[in-house]
């Protein structure tokens, strides 16, 4: 990589980022590119347009502003975008964020596509963990939702990913009525089969899609928890992975099943996350517009570790309280998931 101006997150005293509400943020949701190599109907329309390069951080951007969150007291990171493996040389990324001290997780949510060739290098150059998305195991079907995927190229990556030593891997799968719901219990036998675990989540109305109406496929947790229940008995557990998950445990395997509910039981309460999209934009909350631009201040003053800490903490007074999902009218958040970061 060429020189860049890097922030040491050695000298600074930890300064605890907390919002209006008392929340305290420790987790960072990095967006590190807004393109895709699949079109998930439920994330992004059949047409997109993408960024232009000159809008979007460097990569030693994305580091100096990461940086910045971990001198803050932010403990886990999670690269997502868009399809993280698609931005080129992210491996770089990975390798200097996971020397930062002060850092516990660095994680990453992927559609595991590209896993088969990244997985090892992605665990040598420091990523402690993986989440990786699948809808659907008939591959018709997964290419329908996916507009562009193809299945077996994920299964292979799923399991690169297990040879290259990451520990509990978690599927995320939204499941839509009338789309793949019949699909919950072989998804639950297949994580049971791998040894993995698994986050069932609600469809969020986050930007314009065609190919449904959320508010007909809308499929609750409570639903799905009911159906799994019936044939493996559930037991809630406390356990928690640090993000929105509810998780339960099966009797008879490590397996574990999560719900993540953003319409049917609302987690803003205990919300310790911000966002920080590929153009810049802190984002506060995933279901509002209130946000921050850092993209103007790493530009123009480099190294500048004071000011950025100094805009950070302001932005948390920008935190929401809550998000006001709802099915029934048209989304009132514009941008698209692959700009946010799941
Ligand atoms: N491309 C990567 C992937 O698919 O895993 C990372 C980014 S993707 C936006 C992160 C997660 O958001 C995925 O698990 C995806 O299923 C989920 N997602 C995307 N759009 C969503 C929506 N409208 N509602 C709920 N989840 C969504
Ligand atoms: Fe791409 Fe992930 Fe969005 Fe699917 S969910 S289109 S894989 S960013």
């Amino acid at each position: 990589m060429g020189s860049c101006a890097t922030i040491s997150a050695m000298s600074t005293p930890l300064l605890p980022l907390q919002d209006r509400f008392g929340r305290q943020v420790n987790y960072l949701r990095l967006s590190v590119t807004d393109r895709c190599d699949f079109r998930c109907v439920y994330c992004m329309a059949e047409d997109m347009r993408f960024l232009p390069k000159r809008e979007i951080l460097g990569l030693e951007q994305l580091y100096d502003i990461s940086a910045a969150f971990v001198q803050l007291g932010v403990k886990k990171i999670r690269l997502t975008g868009g399809e993280p493996l698609v931005r080129n040389n992210v491996l770089w990324l990975v390798e200097r964020l996971g020397q930062l001290d002060g850092l516990e997780k660095l994680v990453m949510t992927s559609n595991g596509a590209q896993l088969d060739k990244y997985a090892a290098p992605l665990r040598k150059a420091g990523l402690s963990g993986i989440n990786i998305s699948l809808d659907s195991l008939r591959p018709e079907r997964f290419r329908a939702l996916t507009r562009t995927g193809d299945l077996a190229k994920v299964l292979r990556g799923i399991d690169a990913a297990q040879q290259a030593g990451f520990e509990r891997i978690k599927l995320n799968a939204v499941i839509m009525n009338g789309r793949n719901d019949d699909e919950i219990l072989d998804l639950v036998d297949f994580v049971r089969d791998q040894r993995l675990d698994i986050s069932f989540i609600e469809e969020m109305p986050l930007g314009q899609i065609s190919e449904h109406d959320r508010a007909l496929t809308f499929c609750s947790s409570d639903s799905i928890r009911e159906r799994i229940h019936q044939r493996y008995p559930l037991t809630a557990s406390t356990e928690t992975s640090g993000g929105p998950s509810r998780y339960y445990r099966m009797a008879d395997s490590d397996s574990r099943i999560g719900f993540i509910s953003p319409h049917s039981h609302n987690f803003c309460h205990l919300c310790n996350r911000v966002r920080l999209t590929v153009e810049g934009r802190l984002l506060l909350c995933l279901g509002n517009e209130h946000s921050l631009n850092l993209k103007p201040i790493v530009d123009q003053y480099p190294g500048d570790t004071e000011r950025l800490r100094a805009a950070i903490i302001e932005a948390m007074d920008l935190k929401p309280e809550r998000h006001h999902f709802s099915l029934d009218d048209e989304p009132q958040i514009v941008r698209f998931m692959n700009t946010t970061g799941g």
